[in-house]
């Protein structure tokens, strides 16, 4: 053999080398599922360049419904770490997709499943469960997504759960964390100065998923048209509602993405009222693509909403 093609051999085992190790590195990117798309953009911010992560429901599906895919399991099964939203959001279809999975990393106690809202005091725990009552809540209202402060738990408590996982990354998950806060710091000041105009508006919903964000910026929650989480309205409650909502001044009726317009339209028109589509997750309307955008956006569409009822405080 020549020099010349010695050379060109050591050349190409190089190239070779260099070409393996990147694609090791491409590979041990720490795969990531998490249940809501919501989980799935804060997570990509807390785990920057190290992980890759993909959210199992869409913005646009009902989070505590949502239909299983059989590409499900396989996710679930390479997953190194599965990041759910908690009480009982998931319930009817995440713990039998994590025992299909056959990923023990990521069975309910071991370190690979993350629960963000073990930080959060829950809202509406109900103290009677009976099946009659609806039992999409039955730990409380899971709905803190839509208060920037669930944000911040949420952030903070997959900080945590990807450390315990990698200690090894720990300096990086920190440093994307206090910067995602800082952010949210500055997003959330900017938010209360908007929704001033917001606080003391009445408001209905089709589903009790509201609560966080009316209790953060001042809104008050009148009703709503579901009878309870998951049962939907019979006559009398509809009936109910509209005279109540006649004799509180209520203008405003938020209709979710995954629920249709006609009961909210109806109900909108007998109290001389406006309909406003709000998204309850990342993707539930094409404009929300991230967490901020999200805030953002249902501050931004509930002002419009008031002030064309005319019920938007004046700041
Ligand atoms: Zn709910």
């Amino acid at each position: 053999m020549t020099l010349v093609w010695r050379n060109r051999l050591w050349g190409l085992a190089f190239a070779l080398a260099l070409f393996s190790s990147s694609m090791a590195r491409a590979e041990e990117k720490i795969y990531v599922v998490t249940t809501l798309p919501d989980l799935a953009d804060i997570a990509a911010r807390v785990g920057g360049d190290l992980i890759t992560v993909e959210s199992l429901a869409k913005g646009i599906e009902d989070p505590h419904g949502v239909p299983i895919k059989p590409s499900f399991v396989p996710k679930l099964n390479r997953a190194q770490v599965l990041v759910i939203m908690g009480l009982e959001y998931e319930h009817s279809w995440i713990p039998a997709l994590v025992s299909e999975a056959r990923n023990p990393k990521i069975l309910k106690g071991n370190i690979g499943y993350i629960d963000v809202s073990l930080k959060v005091t829950p809202k509406e725990v109900p103290t009677d469960l009976s099946r009659a009552k609806g039992e999409l809540h039955p730990a409380g209202n899971p709905h803190f997504n839509l208060d920037p402060e669930g944000g911040r738990l949420i952030a903070q408590t997959i900080a945590e759960g990807l450390t315990l996982n990698f200690p090894q990354h720990r300096a990086t998950f920190e440093a994307n964390l206090k910067a995602f806060l800082a952010q949210l710091d500055a997003k959330i000041q900017e938010w209360k100065v908007m929704a001033r105009p917001l606080s003391g508006v009445k408001f209905v919903s089709y589903h009790q998923d509201f609560t966080y964000f009316a209790d953060r910026f001042g809104m008050e929650y009148v009703g709503t048209i579901e009878l309870k989480p998951g049962i939907e309205p019979t006559a009398g409650h509809l009936v109910e509602l509209v005279q109540n909502m006649k004799t509180e001044g209520v203008k405003v009726v938020i209709r979710e993405p995954h629920f249709s317009e006609k009961v909210p339209s109806q109900i909108a028109a007998q109290v001389g009222g406006k309909v406003v589509k709000l998204p309850i997750m990342v993707g539930g309307v094409p404009e929300v693509k991230t967490y901020f955008d999200l805030i953002e956006y249902n501050i931004r569409e509930l002002l419009k909403a008031a002030q064309a009822a005319g019920v938007a405080g004046k700041v």
